[in-house]
C-alpha cells in the first residue's frame, strides 16, 4: 500500500480529506488522519467558549467516517523528512509516503517577558478551556484584558461583553485603531461598537512585560484578573524545527504545488503555509482543495498542471457579539446585522456539511 498521512484534521486537513476519499482514490492508497483531538475543533467559534456564550459541544465536529479513513490519536513530537518517520510523544512512530502537514499555528509572543506565562489564549482546544474557566470564575465586577485587537481579540473581547456585563474589559492594540487590516469603515463601526458597550480601548498600546496579573502598557501597569493573548501567531513548533526554509512567522516556505521544494512528498496546508494572503480559515480550505488536485494527479501518475490555479477568497466575517457584526466581501464593506447573519449563516453550513 501506498500511505498517505494528514497531520491535523483542522479546516485544511480536513477539506483534503474531503476531496481526496471519491470514488477515484486508487485502491492501492492508504489514507491515516492523526490528531491530538478525537473531533473537529471550529477553531473560529473558540471565542465565544471562552467567553462562556457557547458551550465546547457547539465547537466540535465528529471527523469523517469512512471505511478507506484511519484515524490515529497521538500528539505529534518530530518529523524525520529524510527517513519519513512521525514521531509521537508517546514513542510511537509512524511512516508515510506522502505527509500533509496540516498543524495550525500557535501564540506568538514577540519576546515580550511573561507574556507566554501570565496569558491565556484562545489558539487550541485545551488552551480555550481554561482560558473559559479563568474568565468565568472571575468575581463580580472583576477585569480582563485582551492584548490584540485584531478579528480574534475585538470577538472575544465583544462576546465577553455580552457575556459578562459587570467586568471591565480592555482591549490592547499597538495600531492607531483595532482592525488594522480591515478597512477604515469597519474599523470605525467596530470601535464605535466598543465604546457604546462600554470596553476601553487602548490604541498605540507597546506591552513591554507581563507579571501575573499585570500588563505593563509602555512600562505602566494595568491590573487585570484575567489576560487574553491575541497579538500575534507563528507556525506550529513541529514546522518551525524542521531544517526547512521558513518566512519570518516560522511558515514553511513552498513550490507552487504547496510542496516542500526538497521533500516533493510533503505538502503544508494553512496556518503553518507561508502563502500571499493573511491565515485564515477559508484560505486552509482552499489551499486543501488544491492540494488534493495535486496528489491525485500524482497518485494515479498524471502530470501537475503547468500552471496553478489562483486562490480566490470569499472575504471575511467577523462578530461583535451575538447581534452585529461586519465583513469585507470582495471590495464591499458590510456592517451591522446583516454581516452577523451572514457569519452565522456560513457556520450552520459548514458543521452541517461536514455532519
Ligand atoms: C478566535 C479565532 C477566530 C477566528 N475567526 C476566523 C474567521 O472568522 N474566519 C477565518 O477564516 N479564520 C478565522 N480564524 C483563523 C482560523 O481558525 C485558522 O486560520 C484555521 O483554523 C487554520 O486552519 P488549519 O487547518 O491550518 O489549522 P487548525 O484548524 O488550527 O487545525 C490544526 C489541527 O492540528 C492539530 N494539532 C496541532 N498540533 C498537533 C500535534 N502536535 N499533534 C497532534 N495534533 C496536532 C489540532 O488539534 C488541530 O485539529 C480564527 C482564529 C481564532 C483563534
Amino acid at each position: 500500500m501506498r500511505r498517505l498521512v494528514i497531520l491535523g484534521g483542522g479546516y485544511g486537513g480536513l477539506r483534503i480529506i474531503e476531496h481526496i476519499l471519491t470514488p477515484d482514490l486508487p485502491a492501492d492508497v492508504s489514507v491515516t488522519l492523526v490528531d491530538r483531538m478525537p473531533f473537529h475543533g471550529l477553531k473560529t467559534e473558540y471565542y465565544a467558549l471562552a467567553a462562556g456564550t457557547e458551550p465546547e459541544s457547539k465547537v466540535r465536529v465528529p471527523f469523517p467516517s469512512d471505511p478507506r479513513l484511519q484515524i490515529k490519536h497521538g500528539e505529534v513530537i518530530d518529523i524525520n523528512l529524510t527517513e519519513r518517520l512521525i514521531h509521537f510523544e508517546n514513542e510511537e512512530k509512524l511512516e508515510y509516503d506522502w505527509l500533509i502537514l496540516g498543524l495550525g499555528c500557535e501564540d506568538r509572543y514577540h519576546n515580550i517577558p511573561g507574556a507566554d506565562l501570565y496569558t491565556h489564549s484562545i489558539q487550541t482546544l485545551g488552551s480555550t478551556r481554561r482560558a473559559y474557566a479563568a474568565i468565568n470564575n472571575i468575581n463580580p465586577y472583576g477585569s480582563v484584558t485582551v492584548v490584540g485587537g485584531g478579528l480574534s481579540g475585538v470577538e472575544i473581547a465583544a462576546e465577553l461583553r455580552e457575556s459578562r456585563p459587570d467586568l471591565t474589559i480592555r482591549l490592547l492594540d499597538r495600531g492607531p485603531s483595532i482592525l488594522s487590516p480591515f478597512p477604515k469603515k469597519l474599523q470605525d463601526y467596530a470601535s464605535e461598537w466598543f465604546i457604546k458597550n462600554d470596553v476601553e480601548l487602548i490604541n498605540m498600546a507597546n506591552v513591554t512585560c507581563v507579571e501575573d496579573g499585570v500588563v505593563y502598557n509602555n512600562n505602566q501597569p494595568i491590573e487585570s484578573n484575567v489576560i487574553v493573548w491575541t497579538a500575534g501567531i507563528q507556525a506550529n513548533r513541529i514546522v518551525r524545527n524542521l531544517p526547512i526554509e521558513h518566512d519570518n512567522s516560522g511558515r514553511a516556505i513552498l513550490n507552487p504545488y504547496h510542496q516542500i521544494p526538497d521533500y516533493t512528498n510533503v505538502y503544508v496546508v494553512g496556518d503553518s503555509a507561508s502563502l500571499p494572503y493573511a491565515p485564515s480559515a477559508q484560505l486552509a480550505e482552499m489551499q486543501g482543495e488544491q492540494i488534493a488536485m495535486v496528489l491525485k494527479s500524482e497518485m494515479k501518475g498524471e502530470g501537475y498542471p503547468s500552471v496553478m490555479p489562483a486562490i480566490k477568497l470569499k472575504g471575511t466575517l467577523g462578530s461583535l457579539g451575538k447581534k452585529e457584526g461586519f465583513g469585507v466581501m470582495g471590495k464591499m464593506s458590510l456592517v451591522g446585522q446583516m454581516p452577523r447573519v451572514m457569519k452565522s449563516g456560513v457556520l450552520w453550513m459548514y458543521k452541517n456539511h461536514l455532519g
